[in-house]
């Protein structure tokens, strides 16, 4: 093996035929593989994904790409461009599922028998769409979200549909419900916690984009979960059974009620996992040859929560790729993630404790109509910034939030006091 006196990879050598293998060809993986080359990996990587195709950006699946003609060319949407993997020399194989991971020999299996060997190996497997666990669950006309193939599927059936059921009212719900009332569909949410985004957002967020959602027509059913989904004899659905006995009546359904992180080969190769792969700071499992980013991984000195995100997604593959190569660690970021509904782009930073009686939040208003920003504090700290349509709160409290600042909740309610004095 190929090991420099660190212990990782030796880089620059000329030879260097060791092998990176990466599992899951989306943001966290192809992130990964990019920053291992700038970082001067001369070695093979290979990826792997179970998905059929070049891989596409997931965030345009709930929003442009819902809406964008089904004819339309998916080249927009690609995640990198087919040269990108001649350019960056990336072994890519979809419709490749690994089924096995054996430690002690360093080898992945395939499903289609084949084993592959690693000198290290990055599992960036993501997470899977909860289905709903009731009767009526797997029916025709009803969908969950996460890959272009479901996507693919929720838009083939939207032509015909004319009242959707939404449940779940998170990030994947409300894109979804903003996408399909834009199509001209007519569309009710459901969600079973007392308001929308309880686990990730500020209830004035939430209160911001329930009232965004009704006034363009949508209905909401907070508080309440779902029984049934009913059907038609052809087995299609045509209705939503909520718990007090109303029945919503829908031609499609779609359930955005959470993902599970993939952790699947993890267990069976008897690495630590709790809510998804446990690692370090720098990504590396218990396994020092073995690396979890994105979705899948959770990494308690970091976060104490599993971080599903973009940001995180790419900033995890960036620490994960400079310690495989020995290179110099990027400084910390604070956690960032957007989401577009109707024409409002929502812009967060740091993690919002939704659950905790100590959140202390102050909402200032913006400078443009509809526009505004949510600031949280915990014992006195700045947590979290979330802002609509209002580029610029964002962007100072992101800062704050980057430089360990915590500015006066007195300030931020002033609305004659200036955000730039932060700066
Ligand atoms: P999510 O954030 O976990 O939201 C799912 C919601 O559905 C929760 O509020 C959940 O309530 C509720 N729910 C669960 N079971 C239900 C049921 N049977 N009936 C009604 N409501 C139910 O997950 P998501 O919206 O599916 O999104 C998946 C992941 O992708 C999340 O991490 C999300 O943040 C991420 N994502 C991010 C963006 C973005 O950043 N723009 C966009 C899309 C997705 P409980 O929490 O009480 O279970």
């Amino acid at each position: 093996m190929p090991y420099g006196e660190n212990g990782r990879i030796d880089l620059l050598d000329e030879e260097d035929m060791s092998r990176i293998i990466i599992i899951g060809a989306s943001h966290a993986g192809l992130a990964c593989a990019e920053r291992l080359r700038h970082h001067g990996f001369a070695g093979k990587i290979t990826i792997f994904d179970r998905e059929e195709g070049l891989p596409l950006q997931r965030p345009p699946l709930s929003k442009t790409y819902l809406k964008a003609a089904e004819s339309a060319s998916e080249e927009a949407y690609l995640l990198r461009k087919p040269d990108w993997f001649e350019v960056f020399d990336i072994d890519f194989q979809p419709d490749c599922e690994v089924i096995g991971i054996d430690r002690k020999a360093g080898v992945v299996k395939l499903a289609d028998g084949r084993r592959e060997d690693y000198a290290e190996l990055v599992i960036a497997a993501g997470a899977i769409p909860r289905h709903l666990p009731i009767a009526g669950g797997n029916a025709k006309g009803v969908f969950v979200l996460r890959v272009a193939r479901e996507a693919r599927a929720i838009r083939a059936h939207m032509g015909d549909a004319k009242k959707a059921v939404v449940i779940g009212g998170g990030y994947i719900g409300l894109e979804a419900a903003a996408s399909l009332t834009t199509a001209g569909i007519e569309v009710q949410i459901v969600e079973m916690a007392p308001r929308l985004l309880a686990r990730v957002a500020s209830p004035e967020l939430s209160n911001y984009c329930a009232e965004l959602h009704q006034h363009n027509g949508v209905k909401i059913h907070c508080g309440i979960g779902v029984d049934e989904i009913l059907c038609n004899s052809d087995g299609h659905c045509s209705g939503v059974l909520l718990a007090d006995g109303r029945v919503l009546d829908a031609d499609m359904v779609l359930a955005g009620i959470g993902v599970v992180p993939e952790t699947t080969l993890a267990e069976q190769a008897g690495l630590a996992v709790r809510n998804g792969v446990l690692v370090s700071a720098q990504y590396q499992t218990d396994d020092a040859h073995i690396w979890s980013i994105g979705d899948v991984a959770r990494a308690p000195d970091v976060s104490e929560v599993r971080i599903e995100s973009i940001h995180h997604a790419q900033f995890s593959a960036s620490l994960a790729a400079a310690a495989i190569t020995a290179s110099e660690m990027p400084p910390s970021e604070a956690w960032w993630f957007w989401s577009d509904q109707y024409d409002i782009k929502f812009q967060m930073a740091g993690l919002v404790p939704a659950a905790s009686d100590k959140l202390v939040t102050i909402t200032r208003k913006g400078r443009r109509e509809n526009s505004l920003s949510v600031w949280s504090w915990l014992d006195g700290n700045l947590v979290a910034i979330e802002a609509a349509n209002d580029g610029q709160a964002y962007m100072i409290g992101k800062k704050c939030l980057e430089a360990g600042r915590h500015p006066d909740p007195q300030n931020i309610a002033n609305p004659e006091f200036s955000l730039k004095s932060l700066l």
